[in-house]
């Protein structure tokens, strides 16, 4: 056998890139499995660096940072979503066990490269893109088809909860819309009428085995995800199937070894298509950290440590409430929410990610509801009314 394929064991350092709350939760799975983790993040007070054994307070093209990483670390996972494909690829060339690698992380973090891979595999995965062109140059403004609006204009990086992208009713608002963006490369995506928005997440480890989680159905208030329940109330069963079965052809086309998202639109009249995909654990995974048999977090710490997966099995129904920093605001002034209210709850669970400042938008935590799904979804209410959370 390989060398390449012995399991990296506990008690070694698996080494983080990005030092969020998904960095965070990372570096709990990971601990609670008995590693340690060496988070790098130029931020000298993240949620990573607060609990990870090691922190490199570091950008991530300081090469001297990552050669201390490799040294450190005999595997190394990203939690960024746009750390530079060149960390990635520095990383391996210093001999560490990269998973995922740039190449499957790199079309996830350019929408145009993304679009193009999910037609390429359209037929392969049973499930495509919606209707776009891409945006490169002023001769392209002129050849877009009518068809494609109303349509929303995206930019083809660093877009995320709903930034980078306008709506764009008519051609002739386009070019506006385009030069707002500071003619960056975009793409333009027909506005499809979504009856509901559902997430598929899966794995898959160095030794080609996927598994999927149960396929969650996502609320989103203002473009940040409000709400993820599961199983999905509103999906059919042969719906989750061909979801299932598009995340893993994508996840298995994609060569990639960890865990990722994919996000899907059901669209009024039952047809699905593919939105984007996140090359991490991903927001509307959260449930799995209290209603699966393995969250997404420890199987994240499986795949790149080349153990065997975890089941994704649901024990119990579940949603996840997203908790903002507008939740922290009282009249204009700044509090600590009446966490004793949410917790009496039975099906509560509470999960904080350190942020010391809460800001109007900010990701500061979430509740995951875990039982019986009506009593899940009258905590949920209640947390809402009890939190006054109103969006
Ligand atoms: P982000 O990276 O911000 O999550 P998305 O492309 O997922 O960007 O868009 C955010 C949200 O905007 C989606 O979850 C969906 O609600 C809405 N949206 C995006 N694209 C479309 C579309 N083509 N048609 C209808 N709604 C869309
Ligand atoms: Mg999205």
């Amino acid at each position: 056998m390989s060398k390449l394929l012995k399991p990296v064991l506990p008690g070694s350092y698996l080494g983080i890139l990005g030092g969020g709350q998904l960095g965070r939760m990372f570096t709990h799975a990971a601990q609670a499995m008995g590693f340690k983790v060496c988070v790098l993040d130029p931020d000298p007070s993240s949620p990573t660096g607060q609990v990870a054994d090691q922190h490199i307070q570091a950008n991530y093209d300081d090469l001297v940072a990552l050669k201390k990483m490799a040294a450190i670390c005999q595997s190394v996972s990203t939690e960024f979503e746009n750390v530079p494909a060149k960390t990635l690829d520095d990383l391996e060339a210093l001999g560490v066990y990269v998973a995922p690698t740039s190449s499957g992380v790199s079309i996830a973090q350019n929408r145009v490269a993304e679009k193009e891979f999910l037609k390429t595999w359209q037929k392969e995965a049973g499930i495509g893109p919606a209707p776009y062109c891409v945006i490169e140059s002023v001769s392209d403004l002129n050849k877009v088809p009518e068809s494609l609006f109303p349509g929303i204009l995206k930019t083809a990086r660093m877009g995320y909860d709903g930034k980078g992208q306008v709506t764009v009713h008519h051609p002739h608002e386009l070019s506006q819309a385009w030069n707002g963006f500071g003619q960056v490369v975009c793409v333009l995506e027909k506005r499809m009428n979504l009856a509901f928005e559902v997430s598929a997440l899966v794995a898959r480890g160095h030794d080609d085995e996927v598994l999927a989680y149960p396929v969650a159905q996502n609320v989103h208030k203002n473009g940040i995800l409000h709400t993820t329940t599961v199983p999905a109330p509103s999906l059919s069963a042969t719906q989750e199937e061909k979801i299932i079965g598009a995340a893993k052809e994508i996840i298995r086309r994609l060569n990639y070894v960890g865990v990722l998202c994919v996000e899907f639109f059901v669209l009024d009249g039952g047809e699905i298509v593919a939105n984007e995909i996140a090359p991490r654990p991903h927001n509307s995974g959260h449930y799995t950290q209290n209603a699966c048999i393995t969250s997404q977090f420890e199987q994240q710490v499986r795949a790149m440590a080349r153990l065997p997966l975890g089941s994704t099995e649901l024990v119990k129904p579940s949603i996840m409430l997203n908790l903002l920093g507008d939740e922290w605001f009282v009249n204009g002034q700044v509090s600590e929410p009446a966490w004793q209210e949410v917790l009496k709850l039975t099906p509560a669970k509470l999960h904080l990610y350190g942020k010391s400042e809460p800001r109007k938008g900010r990701k500061m935590g979430h509740i995951n509801f875990v039982g019986q799904s009506d009593e899940v979804q009258m905590a949920c209410e209640k947390s809402i009314q009890v939190l006054n959370i109103a969006r």
